[in-house]
């Protein structure tokens, strides 16, 4: 199986979710969302096609990776390639989160999308709206948007936010060494 990416896969990020990631920048997003960070991701017949195994082949060799993000561009879009590769990273050791501009209760009456959740820990729900900006906030961009605790939200049907990222950064974030933790 292919999946269409924007680019190379990205190892080492530290601000696409909690720790070290590699982040896997998938192509197309319908949102188009004004002032979009990403506008390159946007066409669903721009970047290039990857073949799902070598995508594996590379997760596996990277080293002192905490987890994968999907990113984009909208990884919903492709949610049965992007549920191969989550399956994979969790077989491998690797935590999962996921940013879409649906919102979770979007995607949970969408059979495919809806499967994808079950590999996913974290997901960044929402678009991006320029009014609800801040620089403050952990790992989203825009006040609309969610960092959702997916397990938690699944077993009691409704979302729950991971509590440690709700609200503002006051001094903005500092990384503990070696333990992979943001505070
Ligand atoms: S959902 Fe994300 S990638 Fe898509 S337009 Fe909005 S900000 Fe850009």
């Amino acid at each position: 199986m292919k999946i269409r990416l924007a680019s190379a896969l990205q190892a080492d990020s530290i601000v696409d979710g909690q720790g070290i990631r590699t982040v896997i920048w998938t192509q197309g997003c319908p949102h188009h969302c004004p002032f979009c960070h990403n506008p390159q991701t946007h066409n669903f017949q721009g970047g290039f096609l990857e073949d799902i195994e070598d995508i594996k082949k590379e997760l596996k060799s990277l080293k002192g990776q905490d987890g994968i993000t999907l990113s984009g561009g909208d990884p919903m879009v492709q949610p049965s390639e992007c549920l191969e590769i989550a399956k994979y990273a969790h077989e491998i050791g690797l935590n999962v989160w996921c940013y879409t501009g649906y919102t979770f209760e979007e995607i949970i009456q969408n059979a495919k999308q809806r499967k994808l959740l079950d590999e996913v820990d974290v997901l960044v729900d929402g678009k991006f709206i320029i009014d609800e900006l801040s620089l403050d906030l952990y790992y989203k961009g825009s006040r609309n948007q969610r960092v959702i605790d997916v397990k938690k939200s699944l077993e009691q049907n409704k979302v729950v936010e991971c509590p440690q990222y709700i609200g503002n950064k006051e001094i903005g974030y500092l990384y503990k060494k070696g333990s992979n933790i943001f505070i």
